[in-house]
């Protein structure tokens, strides 16, 4: 062990045998080895934006078992925004100083393609300052399929109606045989690579997300490391890395044993140490809590999200602390741990020091 902590204070990259190793290190050992990346990066910047999370419909024509979000599982309250709707939505938020809405939706067969598209020009033409980030990789195979569409169309119409950038949701956990279990039929992990690898080959960035902690193996956490790595060798396109911890009530994964929270800090920390060419590790609180993502900060995480105002897919799953902060409460908390507060835009830079 003594031989891959002087690796990793070596900044010599892991690889999977050693990445899974890790998991064997006390909590404050291996904390102190991802922050000590964090702060050679970062320094105690925490950063974080201020954003408005917009979940246009709940009708969804796949099945995953661990989603409470989707209105044909055991939600019965089913909607979809008309676009005006949403337009108030962004009005709204925009007075109160939102600069990137996170749009994000179920797949909904029953819009119609201009639907999902549409938005996008009416919200840039009406706002053309705000960021938009939008459509995962799983809602781009959707639409690709249910369309008849291929990948590189739906992602050069994203752009011509004005998506800036694209969210990481959809990659769950990417090992095949967990991934059959929790969600099958919607996009696989080898088609949500791929389309990443198509978007940042325009020049565009996104995030990667891995919902952990229902039933798959530490090893298969690390895996879903390795295949993120290996994208971001190639392209260079991800900005954060973002481990969602799976929220267990009203779906039908039937989880019994919840993560620890020291289990949930060591992924953290090892996603620092493995993931050595994504730049920004995010705790986002909604899954983790607010308390222990500002813990994270001390295991690698230097990005704490936004303010999101409101969210609706891991709050149907149970998540107790996903309806939004406000900005100075925000600011306060992240200065109160002891780091430093900084608004960011979408894609990193620097706005504001608080
Ligand atoms: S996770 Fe997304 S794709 Fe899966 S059922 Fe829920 S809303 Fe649909």
């Amino acid at each position: 062990m003594n031989s891959l902590i002087q690796k990793i204070k070596d900044a010599q990259r892991v690889n999977f045998d050693e990445a899974l190793k890790l998991y064997e290190l006390d909590l404050f050992t291996l904390g102190s080895l991802a922050n000590s990346i964090r702060v050679k990066r970062w320094g105690k910047n925490s950063f974080f934006n201020i954003n408005r999370h917009i979940n246009p419909t709940n009708v969804c024509k796949d099945i995953c078992k661990f989603c409470a979000f989707s209105a044909s599982r055991k939600n019965p309250n089913l909607y979809t925004m008309n676009h005006d709707e949403i337009l108030d939505i962004v009005k709204e938020s925009e007075k109160r100083g939102v600069k990137e809405v996170h749009i994000v939706s179920a797949h909904n067969p029953d819009t119609g393609l201009s639907w999902y598209l549409d938005i996008f020009s009416k919200i840039k033409d009406k706002f053309p300052h705000i960021h938009i980030k939008a459509l995962t990789a799983a809602e781009i195979n959707f639409l690709a399929c249910e369309y008849n569409h291929s990948y590189e169309e739906i992602i050069d119409m994203m752009i011509e109606s004005g998506v800036d950038s694209m969210p990481g949701g959809g990659a769950e956990i990417f090992d095949e045989e967990v991934r059959d279990k929790i969600c099958k039929g919607k996009v696989t992990s080898d088609e949500w690579i791929e389309i990443h690898r198509l978007w940042h080959k325009r020049g565009r960035h996104s995030n990667a997300t891995m919902l952990f902690g229902h039933i798959e193996e530490r090893k298969d956490r690390i895996d879903h490391m390795m295949r993120l790595r290996n994208l971001q060798d190639e392209t260079d396109g991800f900005n954060a890395f973002i481990p969602l911890v799976y929220q267990r009530e009203n779906n039908f994964l039937n989880v019994k044993n919840f993560l620890s929270s020291s289990e949930i800090l060591k992924t953290m920390a090892i996603s620092r140490i493995v993931l050595d060419n994504i730049p920004h590790l995010k705790a986002y609180w909604v899954t983790s809590t607010m308390n222990l993502s500002l813990v994270s900060q001390e295991f690698g995480a230097d990005d704490l999200d936004g303010t999101i105002e409101k969210e609706s897919i891991n709050s149907a799953a149970g998540a107790k602390s996903a309806k939004g902060v406000g900005l100075n409460e925000f600011v306060s908390l992240i200065k109160n741990s002891g780091f430093k507060p900084i608004e960011r835009d979408s894609l990193y830079n620097e706005i504001k020091a608080w």
